[in-house]
């Protein structure tokens, strides 16, 4: 039996999918950066624009766009990120300290709807933040 083809045939599930965000393209490598931690669960790499002598971009794998995209179930993996700082703070000696920023929202001044932890080291930072 023939089966003739559909007149308005559906969209294919991946032309329904949103562009991956630029963050989750250096997850998965389809753009390159210059990554200086990484584990199962996130990853760190320098910003393309650092706004200081130190400025790291601190993610998790998982794609959640931000804070009030949290869920309880991310409480462990967001504290995870946390960890990983520390750890890569120590690996770089951050010994003065270190700020760690993150946009929610247009407001922020969010650009890149994946969550994103800014850390930022090796000169004064003010407060209040412009
Ligand atoms: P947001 O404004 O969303 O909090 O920060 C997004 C950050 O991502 C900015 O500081 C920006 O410089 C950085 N960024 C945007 N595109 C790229 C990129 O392609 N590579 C890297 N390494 N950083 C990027």
């Amino acid at each position: 039996m023939r089966v003739s083809p559909r007149r308005n045939p559906l969209p294919s599930p991946l032309s329904l999918m949103p562009d991956k965000t630029i963050f989750k393209k250096i997850i998965d490598r389809e753009v390159p950066a210059k990554i200086v931690y990484e584990d199962d669960l996130c990853m760190a790499f320098e910003d393309i624009h650092p706004r200081a002598p130190t400025h790291l971009i601190v993610i998790p794998k998982k794609e959640i766009v931000s804070v009030d995209d949290v869920e309880p179930e991310d409480e462990a993996l967001i504290g995870h990120l946390f960890t990983a700082m520390r750890k890569i703070a120590a690996q770089l000696s951050l010994s003065g300290g270190y700020r760690v920023i993150t946009n929610c929202g247009r407001d922020a001044g969010q650009e890149v709807m994946h969550i994103h932890f800014h850390l930022l080291a090796g000169r004064k930072f003010t407060w209040p933040p412009g």
